[in-house]
């Protein structure tokens, strides 16, 4: 399966005038045909590639690339194809690329928001993503509140990306035992970045 590669749309196509087809000598026979390249990923056109082109002749349907033209037909080709406008849709992959990165940043902000207010005011059953000194991660959830303190049951389990946690994040992967942290020191770990992330299901 081609999942990445090349396209082209053609552009337009304009009649030169006042031209002579050095093949079959007929007049006003020739055409311009424009069209530029792009680069596509699974059929969607990610970014376009430079504008280029032929000439040919309707009569003897002769067909130039730009280096085989006569001089002067060569002029009149590059003349006529900086008025030729590009097609928009060839950018679509690069626009949706955009609304995606938008997405990402949107999505993340909501998250830090929702964690800060759930830092304020926990709840029973609040899941805390957090970094361990090993590099891994792992999550702990919220079991007991106090008025200075909270209390967690830990993971047994341990994930070498923050993205995977899902994975872990079961009821029955929670130890029975819960452990206490002052409300300080929890955000202090949120503060030093190694609470990542609060979650309420
Ligand atoms: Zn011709």
């Amino acid at each position: 399966m081609i999942i990445f590669g090349t396209g082209s749309a053609n552009l337009e196509t304009i009649q030169v005038s006042n031209e002579v087809c050095n093949h079959c000598n007929k007049e006003d026979t020739i055409f311009f045909s424009y069209y530029r390249r792009h680069v596509h990923i699974f059929w969607i056109p990610i970014f376009p590639l430079r504008k280029t082109g032929r000439s040919y002749c309707s009569h003897c349907q002769q067909t130039l690339s730009p280096k085989q033209m006569p001089i002067g037909l060569k002029t009149k080709f590059k003349n006529t194809k900086d008025q030729v406008k590009g097609s928009f849709w060839q950018f679509s992959g690069t626009i949706i690329f955009i609304l995606l990165i938008g997405l990402t940043g949107y999505t993340s902000s909501i998250s830090k928001k929702n964690t800060t207010s759930y830092l304020k005011t926990p709840a029973v059953g609040d899941i805390y993503e957090y970094r361990l000194d090993s590099g891994y991660y792992s999550t702990m959830v919220l079991k007991r509140i106090t008025r200075d303190s909270l209390y967690m049951a830990l993971n047994y389990y341990e994930m070498p990306k923050q993205s995977r946690l899902y994975n872990i994040d079961k009821e029955k992967n929670y130890r029975q035992e819960i452990y206490g942290f002052s409300k300080e020191e929890i955000k202090s770990m949120k503060n030093s970045g190694t609470i990542l992330n609060i979650k309420r299901p």
